[in-house]
């Protein structure tokens, strides 16, 4: 498998090492023609609104967004989460926007600006994942098509999945726990 990894700014070499881990090809995306033949995309966390000017900066956004509609499998995280919603509060720019949910950026207060926290994701199995947050966003709302995949205890969503597109609002690269990379490539796989 060929993975692609978003690389203009944010932890995209922390996703290259995980991938690694997991015996696949990681490569770095800066250049549109780097997104030819790829299996997968990962868009890494960062500053959302800096990724996406680079985006339109460097001819991706059309492009990234075109695959996404052809059912190419995409991994958000964070910023990544924040460009594939299709409404933002709190980012007035166009941005890949190709799932249909409503994310809020920066949903977390000060002093709760970084935290982790254990959540519960069955899809993952029953062992807990280690949600890192760091001024993270949450999912507000999302349609029928979308199905959320982690909530903090108070029901708020933070990971989701619509079709073959996957987010986090935490940055699962983050740890040493490879099961959501790997709940990632079996999407690719088609499972
Ligand atoms: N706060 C950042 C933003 O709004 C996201 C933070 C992150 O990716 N860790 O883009």
């Amino acid at each position: 498998m060929r993975i692609g990894v978003l690389a203009l700014q944010g932890a995209f070499v922390e996703h290259i090492a995980i991938l690694n881990q997991l015996k696949v090809e990681a490569l770095p995306v800066r250049l549109p023609q780097e997104l030819v033949g790829l299996d997968g995309l990962v868009i890494p966390g960062g500053e959302s609104t800096t990724i996406n000017k680079l985006m339109l900066d460097y001819n991706l956004m059309c492009e990234i967004r075109n695959l996404a509609k052809n059912g190419l499998p995409i991994f958000g995280t964070c910023a990544g989460m924040i460009l594939l919603a299709n409404k933002v509060s709190g980012l007035d720019m166009d941005s890949i926007g190709v799932m249909n949910m409503t994310v809020r950026r920066n949903a977390f207060g000060r002093q709760k600006d970084s935290f982790e926290n254990e959540l519960s994701m069955p899809v993952l199995g029953e062992k807990p994942f280690l949600g890192i947050f760091i001024r993270a966003p949450v999912i507000e709302w999302t349609s029928s098509e979308v199905e959320v995949l982690a909530r903090l205890a108070d029901g708020t969503g933070v990971a989701a999945r619509q079709g073959r597109l996957l987010v986090s609002a935490f940055h699962p690269e983050l740890t040493n726990d490879l099961r959501f990379h790997e709940y990632f490539l079996d999407i690719g796989r088609g499972y």
